[in-house]
């Protein structure tokens, strides 16, 4: 989506990428893939161990997504003195499942970015703005029409939106204070 929302309207999102999920990339002295040498043009990965892998296949997995999968050659891993932190397969090579490139590429730049100060500032902007929209379509359920037709879906947003000040106004003048901003188990799970 993020990748779409470039390439196709230009617009650049801003949100917190899910951390990779493999036991490789959270264990202790084990071998996550950022590890790993990748050469797109050759079509091929050298690990750190200097082996070069042996097939490089464009697949489409489970969700339906193009993805790039990469395998070594047993004759390299077998033998390989740090392979219980690189892979447990039973077959004992280590193969790696890659996004595309300009997908990976986007999302390794993402994930990046997303631990600078000036990221978490921009995205701190976009958290209020959620907080507006959540408050709408929690507490005012504007996230369905209940008419039909835009003229009348388009009056029930502006009465919407006179009753969300109202609420703002009232609990203003009552000196609520403002809801700490929730964290989502989404960011919580990138933090
Ligand atoms: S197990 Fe295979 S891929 Fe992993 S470091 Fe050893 S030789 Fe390289």
């Amino acid at each position: 989506m993020v990748v779409a929302a470039k390439r196709d309207h230009n617009v650049e999102m801003v949100g917190p990428m899910m951390p990779g999920t493999s036991w490789q990339k959270s264990g202790e002295g084990t071998i996550p893939v950022s590890a790993f040498t990748i050469d797109w043009d050759n079509e091929t990965i050298t690990c750190p161990q200097g082996k070069i892998s042996k097939r490089w296949a464009h697949e489409v997995d489970k969700g339906g997504r193009e993805v790039i999968r990469v395998q070594f050659a047993r004759k390299d891993c077998t033998p390989c003195p740090v392979r219980p932190q690189c892979t447990r397969a039973g077959i004992s090579r280590r193969r790696i499942t890659l996004r595309v490139r300009e997908q990976y590429e986007v999302l390794q730049q993402a994930r990046t970015n997303q631990d600078s100060p000036e990221w978490k500032a921009r995205y701190q902007a976009r958290q209020g703005i959620e907080g507006t929209v959540a408050q709408a379509v929690d507490g005012f359920r504007a996230r369905r029409s209940r008419y039909r037709g835009t003229a009348k879906t388009h009056l029930q947003h502006l009465l919407t939106a006179a009753a969300i000040n109202l609420t703002r106004i009232d609990a203003w003048l009552m000196g609520m204070p403002l809801a700490p901003t929730r964290t989502s188990h989404f960011a919580a799970l990138a933090a």
